[in-house]
């Protein structure tokens, strides 16, 4: 028997959202601007509403950022998400959608992200891999033999591996975590600090062209941020022996320029000169990764 899901990715501008069957055929999509601005009860209206839009389905996976209770499908902490703090959201869609609440799932957004990727997209096939998320912050998802492993919600954080104790303060409030370093919000840092100009978002994208053109200080920035991100990854190469990284988000589309710097660090951080043997992949599922993972959630927990 043929069961669809939905999945919505609950980003702080947009929730992307879509249904799929268990096999992975899209049946639809659709993105919506949440309106944080009306309260989190609305917004949770509105992905109800959502929910109905698409057809609805035998389960609902949503992906939020920030640290949750999985199990009770409450967010704990969301600096993004305004007022979804300590909000319990697999009830409140539940009760709006008709669902049993075993059949809504409140995943992690780069943990969804990672199963998606997993699942439809650049790691199809794979059994272990580290979905690195590159955008205004740093988000991981780590995938063991074909599951998720998230742990009580710490596991694949990659963004907060401390590469440089006398680094930058990251928004966790360490010094030199790979997100304080290596983000697109870090590497708009760096260039200014180099004297590049990365006024805006957008600047990084022609910073990366120009490394690619084999400008020279464009190319060493790309090369050091690559190099701390590597310096995070090592210590995932030393504990389990992972060999697949997989870096969505915004930033990735600069992957190629990062490449030989991501090396470098993965390289000093590990040891077997094992390095050369990883694989660095851009994601292939682009912004739908989120939804499609949260979707695929949803049919394993249900
Ligand atoms: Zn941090």
């Amino acid at each position: 028997m043929s069961s669809t899901q939905v999945g919505i990715d609950l980003g702080g501008t947009a929730a992307k959202s879509g249904r799929i069957t268990h096999t992975g055929e899209i049946l639809a999509e659709k993105t919506i601007d949440p309106g944080f601005a009306d309260g989190p009860e609305r917004v949770l209206d509105r992905l109800a509403d959502l929910f109905r839009e698409l057809g609805g389905g035998d389960a609902l996976g949503i992906g939020v950022p920030g640290l949750l209770d999985r199990e009770r499908g409450i967010v704990l902490t969301s600096p993004n998400l305004p007022g979804f703090s300590g909000l319990d959201v697999k009830s409140g869609l539940a009760r709006r959608t008709g669902l049993p609440p075993e059949r809504v799932h409140v995943e992690n957004d780069a943990n969804a992200a990672a199963v998606g990727e997993l699942w439809l997209g650049a790691g199809r096939g794979e059994r272990d891999a580290l979905v690195v998320t590159l955008g205004t912050g740093i988000g991981g998802g780590l995938i063991l033999n074909g599951q998720l492993h998230a742990g009580e919600g710490l596991g694949g954080e990659i963004g907060h591996v401390v590469v440089d104790p006398r680094g930058p303060r990251c928004g966790c409030g360490k010094l030199g975590c790979v997100e304080a370093l290596s983000s697109a919000t870090a590497a708009r840092r760096r260039a200014l600090a180099a004297g590049l100009p990365a006024e805006h978002p957008g600047d990084l994208v022609l910073l990366a062209q120009r490394a690619r053109d084999g400008h020279a200080p464009e190319r060493e920035l790309m090369r050091e941020i690559g190099r701390d991100l590597g310096r995070g990854l090592g210590p995932a190469l030393c504990l389990l022996d992972l060999r697949l990284y997989i870096f969505g988000g915004g930033f990735s589309g600069a992957l190629d320029t990062l490449e030989a710097g991501i090396r470098e660090g993965i390289e000093e951080r590990s040891f077997g000169g094992r390095a050369a043997s990883v694989r660095l992949l851009r994601a292939t599922l682009g912004p739908s990764a989120g939804w499609i993972g949260a979707a695929r959630v949803a049919i394993a927990a249900g």
